[in-house]
C-alpha cells in the first residue's frame, strides 16, 4: 500500500525533527496533501495508527489538509486550477498544463511536546 511508505517517510522525518530540535512526543500533526496526489486520506487514517505505533507520534492527532492543484499553461502561461492529471487550460483551453502544485503530501503543522 503506498500509504504506507508515506507514512514511514513521515514517521522518518519527524524522529530527525525529534532529534534535532529535543521534543519526544508528538500531539498534532497536520498532512497537507494535493488534490492529484492520489492518495486517500481515510487510507492514509487507517495506516496511520500502525505505523506511528511504538514511536514519538503514537498519540498524534492526524489532520488533513487538501492542497488545490494549479499547474501553468504551455500555451498561454497562465496558472490554472486542476481537477484531474490531464485537464486543460481553463484560460485558453490548451491541452498541455505543467502541473506546479497538487502531487505532493508533506507535513504543514507540528504540535510537539
Ligand atoms: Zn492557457
Amino acid at each position: 500500500m503506498h500509504e504506507l511508505s508515506l507514512l514511514e517517510n513521515v514517521r522518518t522525518i519527524l524522529e530527525n525533527h525529534a532529534k534535532e530540535q529535543n521534543f519526544l512526543c508528538v500531539e498534532e500533526i497536520t498532512l497537507a496533501i494535493g488534490a492529484l496526489s492520489c492518495v486517500e486520506t481515510e487510507a492514509l487514517a487507517f495506516a496511520f495508527d500502525a505505523v506511528m505505533k511504538n514511536s514519538l507520534a503514537e498519540h498524534a492527532q492526524l489532520h488533513f489538509k487538501i492542497i488545490e492543484a494549479q499547474g501553468r499553461c504551455l500555451g498561454c502561461g497562465q496558472l490554472t486550477v486542476m481537477e484531474m492529471l490531464y485537464d486543460a487550460c481553463q484560460h485558453c483551453g490548451h491541452p498541455r498544463v505543467d502541473v506546479v502544485t497538487g502531487l505532493e503530501m508533506k507535513i504543514t503543522e507540528l504540535k510537539v511536546s
